[in-house]
């Protein structure tokens, strides 16, 4: 089996030149590697280090701005990764739904969702005729430590159209292992995809971790053993700040007070630190209290440091890959935005985390063995209460309002059709409903041209709506389309797309009352931090456009392990280092 193997020249302990394994056969000594290094052969530091692992970081809603107001005060991972990473402050995602299923999938296969599929977290499938989720498998069901649980949490990545990359790794060389873990389903699976591996992710119904069955009949005893030990281990968690900072190292970093206009209270717990539960809460009730706190941020950094000893991941030539995506920005920044009190304190606690992660991997791999793409799956956009008093026009469109334009707008096409069609809400826009269209005797297609007509007249009353599409014209945007049209051809797959798609304002929240979101293809949503770290990739600030379907082809660049045969969207950034 050959060995996909990183080899580097160094000058000292600094890396100066990357090579792919066809080069390393030269040897270090070899004119062409003098040539590249550019000092003579005598300076020359013999020993090539060969990677052993791949990491694969996404952090959950985290903007890059995160990373850089809270750099003076991260002293572990995170820190680590900023200061001595290649990082890509502009990087982006090039697609117009922002969501968690199609983040990850791109993150993990180096392709768009227009490639990969996975458009959104959900999706009317038109073949079904019926809306699914990103990862869902009516043939499987979920696994926890007492086996395989029939008709129960039934996932798996039969909806990813691409490859991923541990896929790839395990086509060149079947003894590459995969560990995936997250707190959420979509995030472990996308990442994972059909790689042959422990792939995990938290049971919110009742604590502990699962796997499906498409993975593995059972879950490792580690794994059953850390599960039947986390209720008790955790008990009387209360969550306050870490660090014991004051207001001014908050101001310091642009953290906003803890209780401000425009969050949304936790389950019953307020909206201000601090965050407890009965010390005899149900094991559901504690299962759900982890995953609205930074508590399962703590439990997948566990987790993922047990399946590195257990795994023996890192520990021969076969170069392994592991995953790991941390949810608790994401959950705690919809309830509180980005600029909170609460999820200023996640990233410091993930911060720690990570840096017990990369210290157990620097022991167990080995310091110049283990590469890492630190990324976000979409960005956020700051509550409205916070963004307005700072002059931007941001503002929630209440629910009456948007029931209006969409009552509107059916009332208007039934006049424009001569007969009743209803729309429904699709995923990512709205669907027209079918049964009516028949009834009526209606071609789809100009129905929808019709409708996509009716709904930007109606839109015209209801300033917050930008614009709107229909399935039609946005498959009809080719390769020269530019701006929000390249965005949502990025995001069209024939069989996933709703009928209508409708485009709000930026800054505009829709039916939200507290809390913010995501999904949306402006730019606060599409912005994502993008970092590589190891010894291939130098310090270094790149400004570079870049975006998380860029990260496979580097890293295959890296490894020297050719492309899959579907094709990538992303490109390899390591050109330029
Ligand atoms: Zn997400």
């Amino acid at each position: 089996m050959p060995r996909p193997l990183l080899f580097l020249v160094y000058s000292g302990s600094v890396a100066v030149s990357r090579i792919t394994a066809g080069l390393a056969a030269l040897g270090a000594a070899s004119p062409l590697a003098v040539a590249l290094q550019g000092e003579p052969a005598a300076q020359v530091a013999p020993p090539a280090t060969e990677l052993r692992l791949v990491v694969m970081l996404a952090v959950d809603q985290m903007i890059p701005e995160q990373l850089e107001r809270l750099a003076p005060q991260l002293e572990g991972g995170l820190g680590r990764l900023y200061r001595q990473g290649t990082v890509y402050r502009d990087a982006m995602l090039p697609y117009a739904r922002t969501e968690t299923g199609a983040g990850h999938v791109t993150f993990s296969t180096g392709c768009l969702p227009r490639s990969h599929g996975v458009v959104g977290n959900g999706f009317w499938d038109r073949g079904l005729g019926r809306e699914v989720y990103c990862v869902e498998d009516l043939e499987v069901c979920q696994v926890l430590g007492s086996g395989p649980v029939e008709g129960s949490g039934q996932r798996s990545p039969k909806n990813l159209d691409r490859p991923t990359i541990g896929e790839i790794m395990q086509a060149k060389n079947p003894a590459s292992r995969v560990v995936s873990i997250s707190a959420k389903d979509r995030a472990a699976i996308g990442m994972a995809g059909r790689s042959q591996g422990l792939v995990l992710w938290w049971d919110k119904n009742g604590g502990g971790f699962q796997t499906s069955t498409f993975y593995s009949p059972s879950i490792p005893d580690y794994v059953s053993h850390w599960n039947d030990g986390w209720l008790e281990r955790n008990r009387g968690f209360v969550w306050e700040p870490v660090g014991n900072r004051t207001e001014r190292d908050f101001r310091l970093i642009g953290s906003d007070v803890d209780d401000r206009e425009g969050e949304r209270p936790f389950s019953g717990l307020g909206v201000t630190f601090p965050y407890s539960i009965a010390k005899d809460a149900s094991e559901k009730a504690m299962g759900n209290f982890a995953f609205e706190t930074p508590l399962c941020d703590r439990f997948v950094a566990e987790l993922a440091r047990e399946a590195i000893r257990q795994e023996s991941l890192g520990a021969d030539d076969d170069v392994d890959l592991l995953c790991v995506s941390f949810s608790s920005c994401d959950v705690i920044g919809h309830a509180n935005g980005p600029f909170s009190r609460e999820v200023t304190d996640v990233l410091f606690r993930l911060d720690r985390e990570l840096g017990l992660l990369f210290d157990e991997l620097d022991k167990r791999v080995g310091a110049d063995r283990w590469a890492l793409a630190l990324t976000a799956d979409h960005g956020i956009l700051p509550l409205p209460e916070y963004l307005r008093p700072r002059g931007v026009d941001a503002f929630r469109v209440p629910r009456g309002e948007s029931s209006a334009f969409r009552g509107e707008f059916v009332e208007r096409l039934q006049e424009r059709l001569g007969s009743r069609v209803r729309h429904r809400s699709a995923p990512g826009g709205f669907r027209l409903d079918e049964e009516e269209m028949k009834a009526a005797g209606l071609d789809p297609a100009t129905t929808r041209q019709v409708a996509a007509e009716v709904c930007r007249e109606v839109a015209q009353r209801y300033p917050w709506v930008q614009t709107v599409y229909s399935y039609e014209e946005i498959q009809a945007f080719d390769e020269s389309a530019d701006g929000l049209e390249k965005l949502l051809r990025n995001s069209f797959q024939p069989d996933r797309t709703a009928d209508l798609v409708v485009v709000n304002r930026p800054y505009v929240l829709e039916g939200i009352e507290k809390g913010t979101n995501h999904g949306s293809p402006h730019e606060y949503d599409r912005r994502i931090p993008l970092v590589f770290y190891g010894a291939a990739f130098p310090k270094r600030i790149s400004s570079r456009p870049a975006g998380s379907q860029d990260v496979v082809p580097t890293l295959l660049g890296l490894l020297g392990v050719p492309a899959p045969g579907t094709g990538l969207d992303g490109v390899d950034l390591g050109s330029d280092l």
